[in-house]
């Protein structure tokens, strides 16, 4: 597989090439622990696990690390309003985003390392950048000046009014949490925090650094300024960065009203998949408009690939009895050049809705004429393209139907029978309200759960 991505520093497509053959190291930008995540930081995160799923469908072994923001002015400000240390009122802000990747099918990766546990690192940066009068003390803190720093802006290209000096150290305030240090207590400013974690675990240059556009200017700027300066070094090969989502046309802010969590979408009904197919179906360098009608476009769609996972599981274990028999005699039909135009999808800067395109002319051409392909082979291809849709396919597994889905079936069989269209047609709509899906097969006819 060619991979190609698009890099921010050239503002280009390139080949990806890792630094150390076979193996990519990636940080990807993590929360900041102050509020339980919204949908957009979701988009963000979906994003990120489907550049890691194609490295690795590609072949790679991906170090995979993430931060956790566990100090920072809105968490101190949260923690007082709330009458809590820092650490117990971000503690269930931390839990939920756990959660949140959970559900949404994102891989863990390998170290998600704490602000808070990192101090000495940060620390050890600031102290290269002090002697060598890169870093200065101000007022209210250890500053980073940007004049020292010939190719400050060559990320963002920031205009002029907006390039000034960042603070890498706050000096303590009263009654804020403050560590020791060889240049009085405080606090690491949060640019400091991503460049000493990051190089802490992936060494001082490593291959990908991800997160949302919005973090291209100051935060990535300011990474690179600081981190190059402290160790002479590349810090980064690739910056690749994902668009933002917006709510019905509007940037989510809370002065909108308009910020959703992976919480409010469950309490509407929707199950967390169907807002990971909803980013899937977006390029990740495009803005995606989120609507509660394109969230239930996504749930049809993702209800019909699961019926046909669901179906073909069926098929190829035997259980069908008739569709079983045509099905297992039919001989393998190659699905190689499928596959291989989904890799060439995905390997073009993670086209992935295109991809998604190619696997549901796979299903149309498949549906057409079932007997000249065989369940397995087909199935086969679905559970390659999940390695990087994360869609769950493999553990998709059959519930049993309550018993009331089951005699509802068993009616509107009856009225089928009796050529009783219109009832057939209101009992699968009662079916369905009670969350079952109604296929009719040629030995019969199926319920599948939505
Ligand atoms: P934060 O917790 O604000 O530091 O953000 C965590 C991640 O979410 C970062 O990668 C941000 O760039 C990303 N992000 C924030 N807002 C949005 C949005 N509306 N759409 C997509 N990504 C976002
Ligand atoms: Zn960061």
């Amino acid at each position: 597989m060619n991979l190609k991505i698009y890099n921010y520093l050239s503002r280009k497509k390139e080949p990806f090439k890792p630094i150390k053959k076979g193996l990519v190291g990636f940080y990807a930008c993590g929360p900041t622990v102050y509020n339980y995540a919204h949908i957009g930081n979701l988009r963000a995160y979906i994003f990120e696990d489907v550049l890691r799923r194609t490295l690795e469908y590609a072949g790679y072994k991906v170090k995979h690390v993430m931060n956790i923001t566990d100090v920072d002015d809105k968490i101190i400000a949260g923690a007082r309003r709330a009458g809590k240390n820092v650490g117990d009122f971000s503690q269930p802000y931390k839990k939920a985003f756990f959660e949140d990747l959970n559900k949404l099918n994102i891989e863990k990766a390998r170290k998600y390392p704490e602000a808070t546990k990192h101090i000495p690192e940060m620390i050890k940066i600031a102290e290269k950048l002090l002697p060598k009068k890169i870093a200065y003390p101000a007022k209210d803190g250890i500053y980073f000046d940007i004049s020292k720093f010939k190719s400050y802006g060559r990320l963002a290209g920031p205009k002029p009014k907006d390039r000034k000096d960042f603070v890498i150290w706050k000096y303590a305030k009263k009654g804020e949490p403050f560590w020791k240090s060889p240049f009085g207590p405080g606090r690491p400013g949060w640019h400091l925090e991503c460049s000493a974690m990051s190089m802490k675990y992936l060494g001082a240059s490593f291959d990908i650094h991800a997160g949302g556009v919005d973090l291209l200017f100051p935060h990535h700027e300011n990474e690179i300024a600081q981190s190059e300066s402290a160790t002479g070094k590349k810090f980064v090969k690739y910056f690749v960065e994902g668009e933002h989502l917006l709510v019905e046309g509007n940037k989510m802010s809370k002065s909108l009203g308009n910020i959703f969590t992976l919480r409010d979408l469950e309490k509407q009904g929707f199950s967390p998949l169907v807002f990971r197919y909803l980013a899937l179906s977006a390029n990740y360098r495009s803005r995606l408009n989120f609507t509660w009608e394109s969230l239930e476009a996504a749930q049809a769609a993702l209800n019909r690939l699961y019926e046909f996972v669901l179906s073909q599981k069926l098929a190829s274990e035997n259980r069908l009895s008739l569709s079983s028999q045509t099905r297992a005699r039919a001989h393998a039909y190659d699905f190689h050049p499928r596959v291989s135009d989904f890799e060439k999808a995905i390997s073009n800067d993670l086209d992935v809705p295109k991809a998604l395109a190619i696997m549901w002319k796979l299903i149309k051409d498949y549906n057409k004429s079932p007997q000249k392909y065989g369940a397995k082979e087909v199935l086969g291809a679905l559970y390659e393209f999940d390695k990087v849709l994360g869609l769950g396919f493999k553990n998709l597994k059959a519930k049993s139907p309550s018993e009331e889905a089951i005699k509802l079936l068993k009616k509107r069989e009856k009225a089928r029978k009796t050529r009783d269209f219109k009832k057939a047609d209101e009992i699968r709509e009662h079916i369905r309200r009670l969350g079952w899906q109604v296929n009719d097969t040629p030995s019969g006819s199926q319920l599948f759960h939505l």
